[in-house]
């Protein structure tokens, strides 16, 4: 804890880089901890229910899980969340680049946030275009339907799909020019986000997770714990 301090004191531009393990601590399931939704039992694998080729074959089935499982819309900031937003605040923090799609970096208060996975605050009509809050996909039933009779398709990036060029770009700036990063509650197996990593050309790589990740090596400094917990202890 001691290192993590200096390192942020002493930092002129960090970025953080995170993924599911940084919601958990506010009760949302990541996919690969044990209790996570990969060993939890549906029909189909997670993957797959989450891919484009599935919601374009059974929209039916898509939306039932991903109310079930993927919309977390009580969910509040932990102290992973707070603390972001606070080193943001103090001008510390850059950017922090999240794989998540639950919009709690910006419910804490965070502006510089790029969403690599898209997210569940944002909904279009297939057809007009039309915008829809998430309120409303969780309200619906079965299929959620335009007034214009289209499907509305949550801005999420599902597996099959590309990433929004805008925001790899900012993030790849963001991540380049930073002389320090963070990078906490990812398994880092989901590409091409975890290759995102190599574009870091700075002093010091943090690494804050529960388990082990293939990055782990490169790291100057690993913690095993809880993000909210850890982050929650720096002093800025
Ligand atoms: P992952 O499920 O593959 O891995 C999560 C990692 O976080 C694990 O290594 C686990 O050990 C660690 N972890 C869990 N809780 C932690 C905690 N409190 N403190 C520290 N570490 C913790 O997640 P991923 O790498 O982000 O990949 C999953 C994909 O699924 C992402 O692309 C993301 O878009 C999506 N997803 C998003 C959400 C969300 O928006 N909250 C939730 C589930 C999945």
């Amino acid at each position: 804890m001691k290192t993590l301090q200096e390192i942020v004191s002493g930092a002129k531009r960090l970025v953080f880089f995170g993924g599911a393990g940084v919601s958990t601590e506010s009760g949302i399931p990541d996919f690969r901890s044990t209790d996570g939704l990969y060993n939890q039992t549906y029909a189909y694998p997670p993957e797959t229910i989450l891919s484009h080729s599935f919601f374009e074959m059974h929209p039916k089935e898509f939306f039932r899980f991903y109310r079930d499982k993927m919309l977390c819309l009580d969910a509040k900031p932990n102290k992973a969340h707070k603390k972001l937003a606070e080193l943001e605040k103090k001008g510390i923090l850059a950017a922090v680049v999240t794989q998540n799609i639950d919009g709690l970096h910006q419910k804490a208060g965070s502006k510089s946030v790029f969403e690599l996975h898209g997210s569940v605050h944002r909904n279009y009509c297939m057809e007009c275009g039309k915008f829809y809050p998430a309120e409303y996909i969780l309200a619906s039933k079965d299929v959620p339907r335009c007034e214009c009779g289209g499907i509305i398709k949550p801005d999420v990036v599902l597996y099959e799909e590309g990433l929004d060029d805008a925001t790899v770009r900012g993030a790849l700036r963001e991540i380049s020019n930073a002389d320090v990063m963070i990078v906490a509650g990812t398994s880092l197996t989901v590409y091409p986000a975890a290759g995102f990593l190599d574009y870091f050309r700075g002093r010091e790589l943090v690494l804050i997770n529960r388990d082990p990740t293939p990055a782990d090596r490169r790291a100057s400094l690993v913690i095993r714990g809880k993000v909210g917990q850890v982050l929650d202890e720096i002093t800025v």
